[in-house]
């Protein structure tokens, strides 16, 4: 079990630092962490965001461990040589398709979500989002219709595959997880979203044990904020997924302890190689102070522990930790609390 680990810019190496830690702390066997420069700190070193050794190291290991990228001093760099290409790089070269954020109110941070008091402790969703299709990657451009009118156009495409690969992504999720899945479309008025819920409704065939719903996405929008705890996984594509991953994020009311996956096709000896990294970005604002909140990253670790390595109990394990923690107020000041990165990892850990 090979980790790449690469930590960063800003608060990247601070949060990454205590994931790690955690990791260790777990003590699995056969585990190895090798770590790689990224972003504006390779840039810095080696002058490229994204240097080839570790593009290397990351397609040897069979998960990666992200922390951020994003640094002020990069900002006045060709667009390709920005910390922010590196991302970019290693979700093209590695082939990374679905995205997964899943979105959680822990029991006592209800107050920190803009949901009602009463229904905000049901949000405990996972969204799956297909990263590769859609209208972002079709054909698009300008003309002049017959009246003289000027027109921007912009294809939206999936084909039976591309659905097909993330179909069974959200349906291994919700297997291993609450057994609900829900897929979300605009068959109404779309093609594609008519294909899609052919596709998904194939697929569901060999997940007898999950039980399948459709929903238009302008209902599940509503839903989300009205009765967020009918979902479980919600199965949707590049642009659905795109607002919905943020309206979940934003119901949960706190960036620092959303943790996010983005999965390829690869299968290694142990699972599914993966991405891992936090929602949030570098925060500069705060980079080098340890006061950054470490539990998205340590909730993204937990991820990998599931989904790329076949480790359900002990991801778990980590979920409740940090569960734990937080409940005996273990917060930083993103949270209303006064705890720094190194006082917060040490309560996860001290509670595996
Ligand atoms: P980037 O361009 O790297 O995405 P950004 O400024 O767009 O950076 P974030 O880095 O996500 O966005 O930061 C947004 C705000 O949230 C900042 O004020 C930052 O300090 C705060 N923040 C982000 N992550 C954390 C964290 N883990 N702990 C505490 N505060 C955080
Ligand atoms: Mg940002």
């Amino acid at each position: 079990m090979k980790i790449a680990v690469l930590p960063g810019d800003g608060i990247g190496p601070e949060v990454t630092a205590e994931a790690v830690a955690v990791l260790e702390a777990m003590a699995l066997p056969g585990l190895q962490l090798v770590e790689g420069d990224v972003g504006g700190a390779a840039y810095k070193r080696h002058g490229h965001p994204l240097p080839e050794a570790t593009l290397e190291m990351a397609r040897g290991a069979d998960a990666i461990l992200f922390g951020a990228v994003g640094d002020p001093d990069c900002d006045t760099l060709e667009r390709h040589l920005r910390p922010e290409q590196a991302i970019l790089g290693l979700r093209k070269h590695l082939g990374l398709f679905a995205n997964l954020r899943p979105a959680r109110v822990f029991a006592g941070l209800e107050h920190l979500s803009p949901l009602r008091a009463d229904i905000a402790g049901g949000l405990d969703m996972l969204i799956v989002r297909e990263l590769t299709g859609d209208v972002y990657f079709g054909a698009k451009g300008r003309r002049v219709s017959e009246a003289g009118e000027h027109e921007g156009w912009d294809a939206m495409s999936y084909s039976d595959s591309e659905v097909r690969r993330i179909a069974h992504v959200g349906f291994r999720a919700a297997a291993t997880g609450g057994h609900k899945l829900t897929s979300v479309d605009k068959a109404n008025v779309l093609e594609t979203s008519q294909l899609w819920r052919d596709v998904v409704i194939e697929v569901a065939a060999e997940y007898p044990d999950v039980d399948l719903e459709h929903m238009y996405v302008d209902n599940a929008a509503m839903q989300v904020v009205s009765h967020p705890d009918r979902f479980g996984v919600v199965l949707t594509g590049n642009l659905f997924g795109d607002i919905l991953s943020d309206l979940a994020s934003a119901a949960v009311g706190s960036i620092g302890l959303l943790p996010s996956a983005s999965l390829g096709e690869r299968e290694t000896a142990y699972g599914t190689f993966g991405l891992y990294e936090p929602i949030h970005g570098s925060a500069p604002d705060i980079a080098g102070q340890g006061k950054a909140n470490p539990l998205a990253t340590i909730l993204s670790a937990a991820m990998m522990l599931r989904h790329s390595f076949g480790l359900e109990s002990e991801a778990t394990r980590i979920e409740n930790a940090v569960a734990a923690a937080l409940a005996d107020g273990f917060m930083g000041g993103d949270l209303g609390g006064s705890h720094g990165t190194a006082a917060i990892g040490e309560a996860v850990r001290a509670r595996l």
